[in-house]
Order: structure tokens, then C-alpha cells, then sequence
């Protein structure tokens, strides 16, 4: 049973994740699922197709919207879809993002802060800005925005994406301040280190691997499934006194 006994059944919720084709997002869409919400897909990546397939195979609810975050019409869209299909708006989890080339500030190009910003910080503000509506005419709701450990602190050559999940840190306490008395919570999550396509890149390679591992007291990545689990917590009935917070999934990383 959904509610005070169960409070990490999401029967009869309906949940919006950006960036649900690969990584925290399509873990985050699965772990959803399975517990009895019905998830609709926003991504401009293909594979969401294969999120939207496991879901089904597992006889979850789920509905693909090819949507591309950075622009507006597009989300209004994702989010009109939403509505039309299953009646409302619950939990959103918006969390479609993209890491830039490493490089000091002054190799990085407009293009790159441009393209950066559109999608991990103007992102997230057209999400809720049309999420908002549909959780405050059902009276309340719970969002919860992907920033990352980039959005508490800074580590060299990545400047637009720290900015960008700076913004997001920022962006989500003041949506939680605005929107608290239509009973919606706003919160961040801020993951250290996961194994996704996003970091393949520098697992695969061991030098590398080895300096963002020794970063990391925990000694390892994250799997996706694990910051899923972050997720469900802050959509929960269990989290229900927690707004404008930023939660740090992160192994210890930032605790020296
Ligand atoms: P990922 O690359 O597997 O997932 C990112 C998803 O966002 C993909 O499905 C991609 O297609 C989608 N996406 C990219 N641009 C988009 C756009 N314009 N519109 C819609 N969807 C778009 O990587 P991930 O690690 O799962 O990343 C998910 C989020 O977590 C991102 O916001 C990322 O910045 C953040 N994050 C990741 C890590 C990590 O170590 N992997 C750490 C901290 C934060």
C-alpha cells in the first residue's frame, strides 16, 4: 500500500525524468517503475527507447517523449504529454545533463559554455517552469534536480559545467522558496563519481581512472542504481519535511 505504509510505493504517481536514456537517468526511470509509478521519458537520445522497452518488459506504465530540454517548446510539450496521458504531475526529475571538454577557462569556447548552459542550467528552469503549474493545480508535488558535486564545489578545467551546476544548486532554492506554500518540495542532488556513459570515458582509462578513484574515499564509482535509490527517497512521503535542500551523493568526496 502507497503512503504511511510503504512510503517508497509510488503506485498511482506519475513521475517525469529528463535524460532517461542511459545512466542515473534510465535507473531512476526503472526504480520508479517498479515500484507501480507510471514514468514518461524526455530525451533527445535514442536509446530511451530501450529505457521505455525494459520498463515495458518489466510490465511497468511508461510513455517516451523525444524532447530535447534546452528547448522550451519542446518541454512544454514533454509536459503537455504528460498530462494528457496519464491525468497529472507528481514527481519530476529533471536530470538530462552533458559534461563539456576539460579544459582552464580560457580553452573553453563560447560554444561549449553556450551548449553547457542551455541544456544543465536553462534545462532544468523550462522544466519546472512548465512542471510547476500542473503540481501546483494538483495541489502539490515533489522535483527534484540533477546538479552535481561540481555544484558544491569546483575542481580544475571545468568551469561552464561548474557554473552550470552552481546555477542549478541555486535555481532549486529559490524554486523551493517560491513554491513551498503550494505544497510542492524542491531539492538537488549532488552525485560524486557514477559509473555511467557520462564517465565511461575515464573509467576506461586507467590513469585517469585512478585519479578521480583516489578522489573518492569510498575507493569506487557509484552505480547508477545507487543515487536512483537518493531519488526515490526525495520524492517520498519519508522526505517530506525536506526543501531547498542539496543532497550529496558522493561517496566522501567532498568531505576533506
Ligand atoms: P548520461 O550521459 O548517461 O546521461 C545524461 C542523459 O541526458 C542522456 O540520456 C542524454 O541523452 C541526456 N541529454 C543530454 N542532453 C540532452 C538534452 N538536450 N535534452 C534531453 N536529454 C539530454 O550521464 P549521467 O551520468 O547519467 O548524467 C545524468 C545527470 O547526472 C547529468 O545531469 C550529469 O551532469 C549528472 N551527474 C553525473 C555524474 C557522473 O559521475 N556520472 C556526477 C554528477 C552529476
Amino acid at each position: 500500500m502507497a503512503g504511511v505504509d510503504n512510503p517508497l510505493d509510488f503506485t498511482g504517481k506519475i513521475v517525469l525524468v529528463t535524460g532517461a536514456a542511459t545512466g542515473i537517468g534510465r535507473a531512476t526511470a526503472l526504480a520508479f517503475a517498479r515500484r507501480g509509478a507510471a514514468v514518461v521519458l524526455g530525451d533527445i537520445d535514442a536509446r530511451a527507447q530501450e529505457t521505455l522497452e525494459l520498463i515495458r518488459a518489466g510490465d511497468g506504465r511508461a510513455t517516451l517523449v523525444p524532447t530535447d530540454v534546452s528547448i522550451a517548446a519542446q518541454v512544454e510539450r514533454l509536459v503537455a504529454v504528460t498530462v494528457e496521458t496519464y491525468g497529472s504531475l507528481d514527481v519530476a526529475f529533471n536530470n538530462a545533463g552533458i559534461l563539456p571538454p576539460t579544459g582552464a577557462l580560457l580553452e573553453q569556447s563560447e560554444a561549449d559554455w553556450n551548449r553547457t548552459v542551455n541544456v544543465d542550467l536553462k534545462g532544468v528552469f523550462l522544466s519546472m517552469k512548465y512542471e510547476l503549474p500542473q503540481m501546483m493545480a494538483a495541489g502539490g508535488g515533489a522535483i527534484i534536480n540533477t546538479a552535481s558535486v561540481a555544484g558544491v564545489i569546483a575542481d580544475p578545467g571545468m568551469s561552464p559545467y561548474a557554473a552550470a551546476k552552481h546555477g542549478v544548486v541555486g535555481l532549486t532554492k529559490a524554486a523551493a522558496l517560491d513554491y513551498a506554500s503550494a505544497g510542492i518540495r524542491v531539492n538537488a542532488l549532488a552525485p560524486g563519481l557514477v559509473r555511467t556513459p557520462m564517465t565511461q570515458g575515464w573509467l576506461d582509462d586507467p590513469a585517469m581512472r585512478d585519479v578521480v578513484i583516489a578522489q573518492t574515499p569510498l575507493g569506487r564509482p557509484a552505480e547508477p542504481e545507487e543515487i536512483a535509490g537518493t531519488v526515490l527517497f526525495l520524492a517520498s512521503p519519508l522526505a517530506s519535511y525536506i526543501n531547498g535542500a542539496v543532497l550529496v551523493v558522493d561517496g566522501g568526496q567532498t568531505s576533506h
